[in-house]
This record gives structure tokens, sequence and C-alpha cells, in this order.
């Protein structure tokens, strides 16, 4: 531990601790949370939050024209990886004190797509459009009529189909506050679909959604694959995501401590990896015991 007497947080000192846990078990708060990772892994490390804080290793990239699939708990590091591609964070490869500056990020990911993205993204300013995980915010951001609403963002004045195929046409003339939460959820993607950008990116669609709007949904974000457009969908649900993406970056690692993206693998490939619970590129166990198909199935 390093603490001064005008220090208000102790900071544990990762480069002393030999791990003997004993801080974790006396910590009354359970405040402390210890992980070994392997000596290759700093390497890999994209971004972290701070000293002793969380860290996110080897962050998937997108590519255009492939749909790219994100799938892990909560709390490793998904929305984390998704703010950093849609360049609303700038990776800082660990150094919180001295961050470095695109130069060198840029080159710490030359083998990537990740350059080619930024450039679009941050240098060119191309549109970036995300469908939030909290759809609560587009009722706080939005007072008025959803068809009032539909019509401002609607790109190529073309929206009616995807308003009929969501089963949103029934609740247009209704101010934004009077629906419930999958109906907010199908309006939120909704509005990512018909907004004209560059980079789409959906953060859990199929949450409060039945499993014919799941499919829909899916169909409709299988719609924006283009050889112009990079796609994202992050979801908890294998099935979802295994049914819209080209390739899925299985994201793993202890909740608010660490998260690691796996390399990309084709969806099935990710569904066996992810029932069985080991990587094999990576030689790691996701979790110590696999899923039953009964047990996948009562999930889904
Ligand atoms: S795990 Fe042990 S060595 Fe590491 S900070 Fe805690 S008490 Fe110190």
């Amino acid at each position: 531990m390093i603490v001064t007497s005008t220090d208000k947080k102790a900071e544990i000192s990762e480069q002393l601790c030999i791990g003997c846990t004993i801080c974790v078990k006396k910590c009354p708060f359970d405040a402390i949370q210890l992980a070994v990772l392997p000596n290759t892994l700093p390497k890999l490390l994209t971004h972290r939050y701070g000293l002793n804080a969380f860290a996110l290793y080897n962050l998937p990239t997108s590519t255009k024209g492939k749909i790219l699939g994100i799938v892990g708990r909560n709390g490793v590091g998904k929305s984390t990886a998704l703010k950093v591609l849609a360049g609303k964070l700038k990776p800082n490869l660990g150094r919180c004190a001295d961050p470095p500056d695109w130069p060198e990020i840029l080159g710490t990911f030359a083998e990537s797509s990740f350059p080619s993205l930024h450039k679009e993204v941050i240098v060119e300013k191309q549109k970036v459009v995300i469908k939030p995980q909290h759809v609560d915010l587009v009722i706080k951001t939005w007072d008025g009529k959803i068809k009032d609403l539909i019509q401002k963002l609607d790109a190529e004045k073309n929206s009616s189909s995807l308003i009929k195929l969501l089963h949103l046409d029934t609740l247009i003339e209704r101010n934004i506050d009077q629906i419930s939460g999958g109906e907010v959820q199908r309006l939120a993607i909704l509005l990512t679909l018909i907004q004209d950008a560059r980079v789409y990116m959906f953060d859990e669609p199929s949450t409060y959604l039945d499993i014919r709007a799941r499919m829909v949904v899916a169909n409709c974000i299988r719609e924006l694959k283009s050889p112009d457009h990079y796609v994202v969908v992050v979801d908890h649900d294998m099935g979802f995501v295994e049914s819209v993406s080209d390739q899925i970056c299985c994201v793993f690692g202890e909740p608010s401590v660490y998260g690691i993206g796996s390399k990309l693998y084709s969806p099935k490939e990710a569904i066996s990896i992810y029932l069985n619970g080991f990587l094999p590129a990576e030689n790691i166990n996701l979790r110590n015991f696999e899923f039953s198909a009964v047990i996948f199935m009562k999930n889904y």
C-alpha cells in the first residue's frame, strides 16, 4: 500500500504487490480484488481508468463490410470497447498519468482495422450513431411526439416500412413518455437505423424484446451491412449476436477489475466456445463448467 499523511485514498503498488491477499481478506468493505494476469498481457493494454482501476486489454476492432458482435458478462468492458471504437474515449494504453498521443496509439493498433476506423471517425468526422444501452436516455432527451422525432432524424425519408416492421405504426402519434420499455427499445433501434452514418453501434438491442421482435431487429441490422459501413452489436443474447454478426469477439475477465477481448471467431465457433467456456486460441477457461443446451435454452 502507498499512503502518505496528506492522502485521502490509499493506493496499491502493483509493482511491489506479491499477491498474498492479506489486504483482500482484511478490508472491511470488500473493496479490494486481486487479479493475477499473464506477463504478456500488458502489451495488449488498451485503456485503464486509473491506478488500481478497471483495465481493458486487446480491443476488438470492427472491419468495414463485416458486422462485429461483442459478447461477455456485465462489467468486463464491452461498453468501454464501444466508446473507444466510436471515438468517444481516447485509449490511454494504460498510461493514466502520461497519456500517449494519437500517432503512438495508432502505431500500437497498426495490425488491426482501428487506424482506418479512427481516420474516418476522428479525422474525417464521419457520423457515428449509437443505440444506447439505457434506452430511457431517449425519453430524457426528447419531449414531444414520436412522429416528430422520427421525422427529424429520418435521413432518407423512407422510415415507413421500418416503422411497420418494428410495430411502431400505432404509437407514432403518442408522446414519447407514453410508451413502455419494449416500445422505447424498438423506437431507439429505429432511430439508429434511419440515420445516415458511417458507423452504426447497437448496445444491447435485444433487451425487453420478445423472440419475434429480436428476429425482426436482427434482420434490420443485417440490412445495414455494406462495404461502406462499420456495424457493431453488443448483446448478452448469444443466439441474437450469432444471427446478426459475421465475426464475434468474446470479452472475458473479472467484472469491474479487468476485461480481455478474445480474437475474432466465426459466429458458430463463438457459440460453441461460449457454451464450452474455453477459448482455444487463447488457451483460457472462461468458467470452470460448461453450459448445457438445457440451461442455454432456458436463458434464451
Ligand atoms: S495482496 Fe498482499 S502484497 Fe499485495 S497489496 Fe495486498 S497486502 Fe500488499
